[in-house]
């Protein structure tokens, strides 16, 4: 089977196809490449409206860092267009794997943030032999998505705690919901005043 089945497995696009997969890095730290490319005919997507729009030019390959595989690095590569929208001008288009500039694809963000929820963030750099900020990112990547589907009809019950965070009796407050049939972290706020909690 080749690796290219497998990322159509886990990760098919509709408008994006996997190319060849080719060896770099060295010996010691190697890693595996992964070219993609855009289907024949398909326009760009604006990444300003999420429109189709037409072609402008194609920018410098870039390097998207995916899921490891096996303890392998493995890097989306990828040389995205610009399109010239009417409404936008010109900008990059869309890629369904990125999140705008980031170097981390969307999927090894999740991941990163999944076991940045067992591990210190530290510990999850190091297992992934990543940095700390790329695991920040992933984790402010997940809190985002989660505000943004943020459900808080039917709450019925609410606990609320602190915890000291760094040194110098720095607190934040944690406001959790604690219904039997559901338990979950709702929202953090600075400090531990009666101020904090209004808000
Ligand atoms: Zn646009």
């Amino acid at each position: 089977m080749q690796l290219k089945t497998i990322l159509n497995r886990v990760q098919k696009f509709k408008s994006f196809v996997y190319k060849s997969v080719r060896w770099v890095g060295n010996e010691a730290a190697p890693e595996l490449e992964v070219e993609v490319a855009e289907r024949a005919n398909g326009k760009p997507v604006c990444s300003g409206c999420g429109h189709h729009r037409p072609g402008y030019d194609r920018l410098a390959k870039r390097r998207f860092e995916f899921v490891p595989l096996w303890g392998i690095k493995v890097f989306l590569v990828y040389a995205p267009r610009r399109v010239e929208c009417p409404s936008c001008g010109i900008r990059v288009e869309q890629l369904p794997w990125a999140r705008g500039k980031r170097p981390l694809t969307r999927a090894y963000g999740w991941f990163l943030a999944s076991w940045a929820r067992r591990l210190s963030w530290k510990e999850t750099a190091e297992v992934f032999r990543t940095s700390w900020e790329s695991v920040f990112r992933s984790v402010e990547m997940a809190v985002e998505w989660g505000r943004a589907h943020q459900d808080l009809s039917g709450v019925q019950a609410i606990g609320i705690d602190e915890i000291a965070w760094k040194k110098g009796h720095k607190y934040l407050t944690l406001v959790y919901q604690i219904d039997a049939h559901c338990k979950r972290l709702l929202w953090i706020g600075k400090e531990r005043k009666t101020k904090t909690l209004l808000r």
